[in-house]
């Protein structure tokens, strides 16, 4: 899977950097890689257990995947001037937003990443990679829950809490993939468990 990826990001002239690092600083975050549209960049943290930059690598490659096939998803998100972009401004108070905006972007950003951690999943089924997919599948629904979190509470989720690498939160997760009108739905369960291990 890694060569095809590298193949890949050759063909369409994305720069790759595997780097011997835990964490990358993106913008003053931590963050464990990202797939960089502007610059053409795919860079992920490889100083990890092997399960994780893995799956890592796979998920950045696959929002490279979205990008060059501009599917529905991405055109969306295009279309709203980057629905992620923007939420990181609110939450930073720079800008602020309707509920019904609110709404929509965490809907889009949803929407990608959603469409993101299938092709992850399929990637890695593909490749026979040697990683538990129940578990990839919950981290991934822990993710893609958060984002509903995120609107509620306005806030990130703290240094070292991110939800896929908290068990406490995953190991409760739905071990396939929902509609995406189905992460708009927190139950008391999930409120609590978010409150208590990622806020
Ligand atoms: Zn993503």
């Amino acid at each position: 899977m890694v060569d095809k990826i590298l193949a890949d990001c050759e063909r369409n002239g994305v720069t790759v950097n595997l780097v011997n690092a835990s964490y990358i600083k993106e913008n003053g975050v931590d963050c464990n890689g990202f797939f960089d549209e502007d610059e053409l960049e795919l860079r992920v943290a490889c100083k990890r257990a092997f399960q994780i930059w893995i799956a890592v690598l796979a998920h950045e490659s696959c929002h490279m995947d979205q990008y060059f096939e501009e599917c529905a998803c991405w055109l969306e998100n295009y279309n709203q001037n980057d629905a992620g972009i923007l939420l990181d401004l609110w939450l930073d108070n720079s800008i602020e937003l309707t509920p019904e905006q609110l709404n929509k972007y965490v809907r889009t950003v949803q929407w990608y990443e959603l469409d993101c951690e299938k092709r992850a999943m399929a990637k890695l089924r593909k490749f026979k990679v040697p990683i538990d997919m129940g578990i990839c599948i919950q981290q991934a629904n822990s993710y893609l829950f958060f984002y509903t979190m995120l609107a509620v509470k306005r806030k990130w989720y703290r240094k070292n809490r991110a939800p896929y690498e908290k068990k406490a939160i995953w190991e409760r997760m739905p071990k396939r993939f929902l509609p995406l009108d189905a992460y708009a739905q927190m139950h008391s369960e999930y409120i609590a468990l978010y409150d208590k291990y990622a806020f």
